[in-house]
């Protein structure tokens, strides 16, 4: 942190500061310049509260100089996170396809996804078990039956599972059948939760809050690596704004500014990104090309019967071309597919 104090600040003043931060156990510089002293005060674990030094009435202005986010930005460290999750490498040179339902609803339809995937060269195979629904009165999921049968869906694929927690009290029962935790948009900002899955020694994957900016986004990734989990997956899933055509704005630009702060994986959500399956293809493309490392997309044998989000799934046939051309574009990128 950089604090300017004002011209005529006074000697008391100026010690004062340097009192409060010799206190804490930070290094502190001072810089006399024309007329006018400038403190720098470093702090190795991370940013600095600038609020007990704003109260000094002869500061002039406080510019910080770290990241509110330490352990996720770029300047903690420069090469890019690779997150593993079975067999894919999520971060890496692979562009990774991850596919599945809104919801696992019964054994046939999960069986028939978990094969689909596969075929299309996914690598992991995504379930709600445990739903958060806008409406009270929307399906919710199957619970524990819903994590068995999605678990057994992909492990007679060969595929890992994602699948999402909405409380504290469901990690022992999701850690148990997931390969990789996501914590979905609503939850992006439940602290107690994030500390949680922070504990875990297991892949989180952590969608961005309805309208959540990046930097909020980098803190509740922080959050977690913060308990000692470092293996954070981010998927930008579509910001609330004022366009009604769409579910959600797609931010796909989220994808190359992620990239320069952070070292993280991001990886693309067109389906709930748009809410509408005629626009994940494009949608899907743009987001490779823009550099994600992977794609989560909403997949149903009969999208019209889905119990959830069907408006906004692929059926087997979409799913299979846009996987087509998802290769394309990786190979374009310089990097593999399936
Ligand atoms: C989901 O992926 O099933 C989901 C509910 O997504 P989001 O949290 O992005 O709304
Ligand atoms: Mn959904």
């Amino acid at each position: 942190m950089i604090i300017i104090m004002k011209k005529d600040a006074s000697a008391h003043n100026i010690q004062k500061i340097c009192k409060q931060a010799g206190k804490s156990g930070l290094a502190v510089d001072i810089l006399k310049g024309t007329g006018r002293t400038i403190i720098v005060i470093e702090n190795i674990r991370g940013p600095l509260e600038s609020s007990p030094f704003e109260l000094n009435e002869d500061v002039e202005k406080i510019i910080p100089i770290a990241e509110s986010y330490k352990l996720a930005g770029r300047n903690y460290k420069s090469e890019s996170t690779v997150v593993k999750v079975g067999e894919a490498k999520i971060g890496g040179k692979e562009l990774v396809l991850i596919a599945g339902p809104c919801a696992v609803e019964n054994p046939d339809q999960i069986f028939a996804i978990s094969d689909i995937v596969k075929k299309a060269g996914g690598k992991i195979l995504r379930g709600g078990a445990f739903k958060p629904r806008t409406s009270p009165y929307s399906f919710h999921g199957l619970g524990e039956e819903g994590l068995k049968l999605l678990a057994e869906a992909g492990n007679s694929a060969g595929l890992a599972v994602v699948t999402e927690i909405i409380e504290v009290d469901q990690i022992d029962i999701v850690a148990q059948y997931a390969d990789m935790l996501q914590i979905g948009s609503r939850n992006m900002y439940n602290y107690q939760l994030l500390k949680e899955v922070g504990r875990l020694k297991k892949p989180v994957l952590l969608k961005r809050g309805l309208s959540a900016t990046i930097e909020e986004w980098l803190n509740a990734a922080e959050y977690i690596m913060n308990e000692g989990n470092h293996e954070v997956v981010l998927c930008e899933r579509g910001i609330r704004t004022f366009e009604t055509q769409t579910r959600n704005t797609l931010d796909i630009s989220a994808v190359p500014i992620i990239k320069e702060l952070s070292h993280l994986p991001i990886i693309v959500d067109p389906s709930h990104g748009t809410g509408k399956w005629n626009l994940v293809p494009s949608m899907s493309c743009a987001s490779a090309a823009a550099g994600a490392d992977g794609l989560m997309i909403e997949i149903h044998p009969n999208p019209d019967e889905a119990l959830s989000d069907g408006f906004q799934s692929l059926n087997f046939d979409s799913f299979m071309e846009l996987a087509k051309q998802l290769k394309k574009i990786a190979m374009a990128m310089g990097r593999s597919f399936g």
